[in-house]
Order: structure tokens, then C-alpha cells, then sequence
């Protein structure tokens, strides 16, 4: 018998391990993120994507703008009330599993536009899973939160996005599960 390091069993010219493991590997390095930037923190994300950075080193070199075939939600800017519905409605046409990584005081809380037209928070509208302080963040606190989010995916079951708790959750932001959507 091998070597048991957190369910991998290592021996000699084999690595075993469960189905859950390897899915939360596969999919924390192959994350396809969906920019939603709409101000100057989108422009710092788009320096995190540039040569210097370089995002692609994390498997993430694939923007999707296509909500579809995304599962990563980078909000990076203001959203003023009137773009919250279709923030929304951009969460909830991307398929299970599915994260969020709120870039930036504006959309984490509203940021200085303490006013009637801005969102004071993404969070009232679509869970959140990171936040990534700043106004703006560096390129290097938006890799960080995006570490941060891997490190969520790594841990996730596969069953999380089945459980009660979790359906409890979105049913806080009236959001349902859609049965069809994947594990
Ligand atoms: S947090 Fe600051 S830098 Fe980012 S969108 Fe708001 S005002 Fe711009």
C-alpha cells in the first residue's frame, strides 16, 4: 500500500485518488472567466491580463463573454441600479458550478458613489464568493482573489451545489437551481 496525503494514495508508478479530487483539480486550473467591467477596475483587470501579470499562467487565459460557457464572474466596477437587473440575469444564464469574485469598493459595497442610481453592493443582487478590496485593487490583489477562488474550487464536493443549504442560499436572491445545470 502507498502513501494516503488528504485522499491521494501515491505509490510506486500509480496515484490514486477520488472522482472529487481530481474534478476540483481539473476545474480549478481551467476556470473560464466572464468579465463583467463596466469602469476604471476593469481597466485594472485588463492590465492583469496583459504580458506583465500574465492571468494565463492560472489557466485562465480564455475569456468568456459568453455567460454560457463561463464559470468564473469577475465584477470589476461601478453597477449602478439600473445595470443590477442585468448583472442578474448574466448570473443566472451561467451553468453550475458557478463563482464570483467581486473586484474593486464599488462593486464589493458601492465604493464612494454613495448615491441614489449606484448598487451598493453586488452582494444584494448575486451571491458572492470573493472580494478584492481597493479602489482600485492592484493586478496583484485581483490575482490574489483569484487564487483565493481556486482555493474555493479545490474544496468544493461536488455535491455542495445539491445541498439544501446551498439552494436555501439562492433562494435568498429568489434564484433558482436549475435541475438541468450540471454537478
Ligand atoms: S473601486 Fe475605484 S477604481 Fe474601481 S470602479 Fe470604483 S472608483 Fe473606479
Amino acid at each position: 500500500m502507498g502513501e494516503i496525503n488528504d485522499k491521494v494514495i501515491n505509490g510506486e508508478g500509480y496515484q490514486l485518488t477520488t472522482l472529487d479530487k481530481a474534478l476540483a483539480l481539473a476545474r480549478s486550473n481551467s476556470i473560464w472567466p466572464l468579465p463583467f467591467a463596466t469602469s476604471c477596475c476593469g481597466i485594472e483587470f485588463m492590465a492583469t491580463m496583459g504580458s506583465n501579470y500574465d492571468l494565463s499562467r492560472f489557466g485562465m487565459e480564455r475569456m468568456s463573454f459568453s455567460p454560457r460557457q463561463a464559470d468564473l464572474l469577475i465584477v470589476a466596477g461601478t453597477i449602478s441600479k439600473k445595470l443590477g437587473p442585468i448583472l442578474k440575469q448574466v448570473y443566472e444564464q451561467m451553468a453550475e458550478p458557478r463563482w464570483v469574485l467581486s473586484v474593486g469598493a464599488c462593486a464589493s459595497s458601492g465604493g464612494i458613489f454613495d448615491t441614489y442610481s449606484v448598487l451598493q453592493g453586488i452582494d444584494r443582487i448575486i451571491p458572492v464568493d470573493v472580494y478584492v478590496p481597493g479602489c482600485p485593487p492592484r493586478p496583484e490583489q485581483i490575482i490574489d482573489g483569484i487564487i483565493n477562488i481556486q482555493k474555493l474550487v479545490q474544496h468544493e464536493s461536488m455535491r455542495r451545489r445539491y445541498e439544501p443549504k446551498y439552494q436555501e442560499m439562492l433562494g435568498k436572491y429568489n434564484i433558482k437551481l436549475n435541475d438541468e445545470q450540471g454537478v
